[in-house]
């Protein structure tokens, strides 16, 4: 078993995780975070290697075939995964990594790290979460739809998470992960404690 501490974060798209989270590593920069390989393109201020690691499907499916991944899928047409190498680098050294992913790589990586912490950050309501997308306006009204779709059905999942956290302020949201985080690597600590 890794004595480093894996968190998993998931929430609908457009309910500001992304936000949450980079507050949150800002707060602690011990946190060690995973930038996903994606097929998707780059919004405006994107940049590779940063939010994510842009690859063409081609590539992506050959990351597949190489295992190269740790869980990946495939979500409102574009594929997203986590390079296994790193996480698993990083967890041996201890320290507390964090994946940013949706709900069905999430129940993947808790297959194969059971240890792992998930966490789920929900919108105010359904209706605050489409106004997020709809004015960050880089998504086609197309696609605000499919990812609605989506996130109702990501919401029905919620029971599966240990901890969810209400994005009401960001502030108060990346707090909250940060205490969360806290909590779980003081328990690990002390478990690791007792096996030395
Ligand atoms: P977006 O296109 O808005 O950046 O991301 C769409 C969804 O894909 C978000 O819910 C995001 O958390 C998720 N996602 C990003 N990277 C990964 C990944 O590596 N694996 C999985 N399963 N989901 C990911």
């Amino acid at each position: 078993m890794s004595p480093g501490l894996l968190v998993v974060v998931s929430g609908p798209a457009g309910v500001g995780k992304g936000t949450v989270v980079s507050l949150a590593r800002e707060k602690n920069r011990d946190i060690v975070f995973s930038v996903s390989a994606t097929s998707r393109c780059p919004r405006p201020g994107e940049k590779d290697g940063v939010n994510y690691f842009f690859v063409s499907r081609d590539r992506f499916q050959e990351m597949i075939r190489e295992n190269a991944l740790l869980e990946w899928v495939e979500y409102c047409g574009n594929f997203y995964g986590t390079p296994k190498m790193y996480v698993e680098q990083e967890l041996e050294k201890g320290n507390t990594v964090l994946l940013e992913i949706e709900v069905e790589g999430a129940h993947n990586v808790k297959k194969q790290y059971p240890q792992c912490i998930l966490v789920f950050i929900t919108p105010p309501s359904l209706e605050e979460l489409r106004n997020r997308i709809v004015k960050r306006g880089t998504e086609s009204p197309e696609v605000i739809e499919k990812r609605m779709q989506r996130a109702k059905k990501e919401l029905e999942q919620l029971d599966r998470y240990d901890y969810v956290i209400t994005n009401e302020s960001v502030e108060d949201a990346a707090n909250q992960l940060l205490e969360i985080i806290e909590k779980e690597r003081n328990r690990l600590n002390k478990k690791n404690m007792h096996k030395e």
